[in-house]
């Protein structure tokens, strides 16, 4: 069976002291995620009321930029004596340069093989200003990729990940990303890499094909380069989330100078329309298909973005348990409604 994009909607009914007692009905929309088959909950009724707590306080980001400035371990000044080196088995150097990048060893690791790229010499950017640094960074992060692979193939999971100020997860202000690798896929991967290749196996077509086929063009369509295409998922897991396909690639070791660019160049749109509606801090995660294995017949190299909560009293978190412990995704705005505005972006 082809993609389908299938959404019930209800609604939720209540006398509204907002008006006056009378009768208000909310639409609550439960869409599927059409390949991975997860529901997520869009209720665009409450956007308004928590667009509020996606925007941060100047003076609160002032404060924490400079609190963490003195001990900031990612400084240039702190760097070179503060951050581990690798093995010379699989680093020679120790650590790996790439113009403004620094990559060397997490201190304490998330993941088998855990690298971090501090991408600038500055302790903070607006998010506007972070794209310029990526390029670097993910030239950084691909040099240890592949000298890990050659180390050892059978590490063929990774991916890049960029947690940006503290609502995102960040413990360190200054801006890096972290590079995760293992010989174990990560959940979400081997849920995407499973199902796209049991999608081959009974549609003999490519999924990720298909969907920028069906999507091109349409409501949640934003843009296409040679090799890439930006768009709002159909059942977003959040309210700020945005989605990159690579057009041709399924793994990193396939990826040269010209794919990274214009990868880099939509985040550079996402995070100028993020930092217009008052957004401080995102995740994004930059992912693969198996290192060294062909799997272009079911799978792509994608992106994600997803805008987090704002650097403000009462610093509420967008992610509550119905997310974290109920796995079911919330997003307060539509998907077809957030590319209205982000597509002016690009
Ligand atoms: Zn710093």
């Amino acid at each position: 069976m082809s993609i389908q994009f299938r959404k019930e909607i209800k609604y939720a009914k209540l006398l509204s002291p907002l008006k006056d007692y009378k009768y208000d009905e909310q639409i609550v929309e439960h869409r599927l995620d059409p390949l991975l088959q997860r529901e997520t909950v869009v209720t665009p009724g409450r956007f308004q009321y928590v667009k509020r707590l996606f925007e941060s306080d100047e003076k609160d980001i002032y404060n924490v930029v400079e609190n963490t400035r003195a001990n900031c371990p990612f400084c240039p000044e702190k760097v070179q004596a503060s951050t581990p080196k690798f093995p010379r088995e699989i680093v020679e150097e120790g650590r790996i340069l790439v113009g403004e990048t620094v990559l060397f060893p997490s201190l304490f690791a998330h993941m088998d093989y855990n690298a971090v790229a501090v991408i600038s010499r500055d302790h903070y950017l607006k998010l506007k200003e972070i794209p310029e640094k990526l390029f670097d960074g993910v030239k950084a992060g691909l040099i240890w990729i592949k000298s890990l692979h050659n180390y050892d193939k059978k590490i063929k999971y990774a991916c890049f990940i960029q947690n940006y100020f503290p609502p995102s997860g960040s413990t360190v202000v200054h801006p890096h990303i972290q590079v995760l690798a293992s010989e174990l896929p990560f959940n979400i991967l081997k849920e995407l890499l499973d199902r796209s290749r049991k999608y081959y196996e009974s549609n003999g077509t490519n999924y990720w094909t298909e969907l920028i086929n069906i999507e091109r063009d349409g409501e949640r369509f934003l843009s296409e380069s040679d090799n890439v295409v930006w768009l709002t998922p159909f059942a977003p897991m959040h309210t700020y989330e945005v989605s990159a396909i690579s057009k041709g690639l399924s793994n990193f070791l396939e990826l040269d100078d010209n794919v990274i660019k214009e990868f880099v160049k939509g985040v550079k749109c996402v995070l100028n329309f993020f930092q217009e509606e008052g957004l401080s801090s995102f995740n994004m995660v930059f992912y693969s298909g198996p290192l060294g294995e062909s799997s272009k017949e079911y799978f792509r190299i994608g992106m994600k973005i997803i805008g987090r909560s704002g650097y403000r009293f009462p610093f509420v978190s967008d992610l509550w348990g119905l997310q974290t412990l109920m796995m079911e995704g919330e997003a307060y705005e539509t998907p077809e409604a957030m590319a209205k505005k982000l597509k002016q972006y690009f």
